[in-house]
C-alpha cells in the first residue's frame, strides 16, 4: 500500500479514550493546475484542462473515529472498479471524458474501506454512522460497503451538488439529510453528530457549494478533517487555491475561517489528499 495507515489515541471530552485512524483507499493524481492555480472560475478550468502535467500520487484519506458513542467513518474513499474501462460511461459523454482525462486513480481491492475496517477489527455493525463531506466520487465510491449504515449528508449539499456522479451511487442510497442549523466557533452552519457535541459537521464551502468538514474535539486538541477545502495545508496558510472551486469567493471565506479557528485552537488539519497529514496526526503537529 502506498500510504501507510495511521492510528492515534486521544482523550474524548468525557475523559474516555477516543481513537482516530487515517486510512488511504488508494491513490489519485490530478493535473497540477487542478490542484493549484492563480486563475479562478472558467479560466482556472481552461488552465487545468490545457495542462499536461500531473501531480505526484496522492492519498484518498478516510478518517475513522472510535468514539465512546460508537464508530464514525468520515467519507468512504474510492473503489477498485474506478480503474475499469467504462466506469464513467453511464454518467454521460462530458463526465466520461472529464473523469478519465483530468485525474487518474490507482486503487487495489484490498485498499477499499471494507477491507481497511476489517484490518482494524472494526465490524460494520459497530459503525454508528458514515459522514460524507461532499458527494464527489473519491469520497462516495465506498458507499457500496455500507448498505445498512446511516449515511449523513448536509441537506444543502444534497439539494445542490457540484460535480457529483449520481449514476455511481448504490441503488439503495438514501442519506440522512442533516440541517446545519447550529453555530460552531466561526462556522455559521454546523451539525452536532454526538451528544457530547465533540464531533461536528461544519459547512466549509468553496470546493462545492455546501462542502463540509468534520471537527473532532478532544482534551488534547482538535482534529479537523478538511476534506477538499484544499489539497495541502500550506495552501490555506499561503492563500493558494485549487483550480476546481465551485466558488472562489466562498473558498477565500472558508480559508479565512479555518485560519481563524486554527489560530485559537490546537488543531491538526487533514485534507483528504495530503500525504503529510498522516505524519501531522501521528505527531500532533498543529497548524
Ligand atoms: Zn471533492
Amino acid at each position: 500500500m502506498e500510504f501507510a495507515a495511521q492510528t492515534i489515541e486521544l482523550t474524548a471530552l468525557s475523559g474516555e479514550p477516543v481513537k482516530v485512524h487515517l486510512v488511504s483507499t488508494g491513490a489519485v493524481t490530478v493535473k497540477t493546475k487542478f490542484r493549484e492555480t492563480k486563475r479562478t472560475g472558467l479560466l482556472a478550468m481552461i488552465a487545468f484542462m490545457l495542462d499536461s502535467k500531473f501531480t505526484e500520487w496522492m492519498p484518498i484519506w478516510v478518517m475513522i473515529i472510535e468514539h465512546p458513542d460508537g464508530v464514525f467513518v468520515i467519507d468512504t474513499g474510492e473503489n477498485a472498479n474506478v480503474n475499469d474501462r467504462g466506469y464513467f460511461r453511464s454518467s454521460g459523454i462530458f463526465a466520461n471524458w472529464f473523469d478519465t482525462t483530468q485525474f487518474k486513480f490507482k486503487v487495489a481491492r484490498e485498499e477499499e474501506i471494507d477491507r481497511q475496517l476489517r484490518s482494524l477489527h472494526i465490524p460494520v455493525e459497530r459503525i454508528k454512522a458514515v459522514l460524507l463531506t461532499h458527494l464527489h466520487l473519491d469520497h462516495a465510491d465506498g458507499l457500496r460497503h455500507f448498505p445498512r449504515t446511516p449515511v449523513i449528508v448536509n441537506k444543502a449539499e444534497w439539494q445542490r451538488p457540484f460535480g457529483d456522479l449520481p449514476k455511481l451511487y448504490p441503488s439503495w442510497f438514501k442519506p440522512v439529510l442533516a440541517e446545519l442549523k447550529e453555530k460552531y466557533d466561526v462556522f455559521d452552519h454546523a451539525y452536532y453528530v454526538t451528544q457530547a457535541k465533540d464531533i461536528v459537521l461544519v459547512q466549509t464551502p468553496g470546493h462545492t457549494w455546501h462542502h463540509c468538514s468534520v471537527i473532532l474535539a478532544t482534551r488534547e486538541c482538535h482534529i479537523f478533517f478538511g476534506a477538499d477545502i484544499c489539497y495541502e495545508q500550506r495552501q490555506i496558510t499561503n492563500d493558494k487555491y485549487s483550480g476546481t472551486n465551485a466558488s472562489h469567493q466562498m473558498a477565500m471565506d472558508t480559508y479565512a475561517k479555518v485560519r481563524s479557528f486554527c489560530s485559537r485552537q490546537k488543531t491538526v488539519f487533514i485534507p483528504s489528499h495530503e500525504a503529510a497529514a498522516a505524519g501531522r496526526l501521528k505527531n500532533l503537529q498543529y497548524v
